[in-house]
């Protein structure tokens, strides 16, 4: 006789797309998720026995790969202490730790920490920041902020206003989003030669309204999900001279692009520029569990908390101990690691594996820095299409729009890397045939 619970053990799957939500999805989703059993380095086990080598890190996450013997005794560790108090009123030595490593990581002179549970707080963190500074400036005019286009930050309201308006998915919601100063996308390419025309809208639009901008936000050198797009760290220093010369606080979202992806611990290292707030997440825990941070400088903290006042945000979960844990433990191996001879491998060879790519039917562009490869086309990918057939080919990858591109776990080798370029190629091939 089977039971419910039986025919659920054989069932599951129907009743998962019936009734569980993914990311940007319908209900049922258009093309039905993979089931994944287990994961082990830089492979994913299928329900169904096959295996595919994770070209995603699980969305810039997984930096080390998964089921790491280092990071799952860090957690184990931990949890035989605690998985969980209120940070309200109680501390404990991980946040501490986790806060130190942070504080002497990132640039100087980042050096007080709020810890948020998603990237997307951690965005929402840095704006109340900024705005609660000016307040306490008297600067109550300065309520705007500045930002590029091409950019995302996250899916809640206030990181939602300053995504693209066009390309960050959020269009819907546009008459409730609060309205801020879009600059065009910055378009001087990683190693272009440097021009002033590249900042002149920037430059124009913070010129006439710098006394309603509290800050400039943006991610630096790469634009992630809003585009995969790699831009000179000039523009950086730009930005930082002029927010400087105009009185306005420069937040840099670091979620996707920390610890290592874009070839430097942190690409604002790029371009040597500190920035007055900086988020990170993604890859904090090795891509254990959720965790983000905000830094900002003394002199934010110091204006905010002026007479005593209290900075207003306070998540349930702030701080997890089993998050800050297993994120020490992640970033001790990433800096006990090669890390930055693997990602300079894994860039050349992304560079040598795509290079085919180019000039193809349909292909408009391909692009490699540090860990990230991207192959850009003129028009929008067929999902439906696409999906299996990467999985079909032994690979996770997961394009979206016009993008198929792969951001591997760093401490992948140059065969299966091999195997991922040369599927890239093989699914570029078959598209720009398709199209000619
Ligand atoms: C992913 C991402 C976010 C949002 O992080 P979540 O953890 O998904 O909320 C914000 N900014 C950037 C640059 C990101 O890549």
């Amino acid at each position: 006789m089977t039971t419910p619970r039986d025919s659920f053990q054989q069932d599951w799957q129907a009743f998962e797309q019936a009734h569980v939500w993914h990311p940007y999805a319908a209900m049922p989703a258009a093309t039905s998720p993979f089931a994944v059993h287990s994961a082990d380095g830089v492979r994913l086990k299928l329900e169904d026995g096959r295996e595919l080598i994770d070209g995603m890190s699980s969305w810039w996450a997984a930096i080390h790969g998964y089921n790491h013997p280092v990071l799952n005794a860090a957690i184990q560790s931990q949890l035989g202490k605690m998985s969980h108090v209120m940070f309200g009123g109680l501390t404990h030595k991980p946040a501490a730790e986790l806060a130190a490593l942070l504080v002497e990581l990132t640039p100087e002179p980042l050096d007080q920490v709020f810890f948020a549970d998603s990237g997307s707080v951690a965005v929402e963190v840095a704006i109340k920041m900024a705005l609660q500074y000016w307040q306490a400036k008297g600067a109550t005019e300065k309520q705007r902020l500045l930002t590029v286009r091409g950019g995302y930050h996250g899916d809640t309201f206030g990181a939602m206003a300053v995504c693209d308006p066009d390309t960050g998915m959020h269009h819907l919601f546009s008459q409730a989003l609060p309205k801020h100063y879009f600059a065009p996308a910055p378009s001087c390419p990683f190693s272009a030669e440097w021009d002033d025309e590249y900042i002149a809208e920037f430059r124009t639009l913070l010129q006439a309204h710098h006394s309603q901008i509290a800050a400039v936000i943006l991610e630096p050198i790469v634009q992630g999900a809003g585009g995969m797009r790699f831009y000179s760290p000039e523009y950086l220093r730009q930005v930082r001279t002029l927010c400087d010369e105009y009185g306005v606080l420069l937040i840099f979202d670091e979620i996707a692009t920390g610890f290592g992806r874009s070839g430097k611990l942190f690409a604002a290292d790029h371009a040597a520029v500190s920035p007055d707030i900086m988020c990170v997440g993604k890859a904090l825990t090795g891509g254990y569990m959720t965790l983000a941070a905000t830094l900002a400088t003394g002199e934010i903290s110091e204006q905010i908390s002026h007479n005593g006042a209290a900075f207003m945000h306070g998540p349930t979960f702030m701080a997890n101990p089993l998050a800050c844990a297993v994120a020490i433990a992640s970033i001790k191996l990433l800096l006990d690691s090669p890390w930055q001879s693997r990602v300079a491998a894994i860039e050349t060879q992304f560079h040598r594996g795509l290079e085919g790519c180019c000039g193809l039917p349909g292909v408009r562009d391909v692009r490699a820095l540090g860990a990230i490869g991207v192959i850009e086309f003129d028009a929008p990918l067929d999902m439906a299409w696409i999906q299996p057939l990467l999985v079909e080919k032994g690979v996770w990858l997961r394009p979206f729009g016009k993008l198929l591109y792969a951001m591997p776990p760093f401490i992948m080798n140059n065969e299966a890397l091999g195997k991922i370029t040369a599927v890239m190629m093989e699914v570029t091939q078959a598209v720009s045939q398709n199209r000619g």
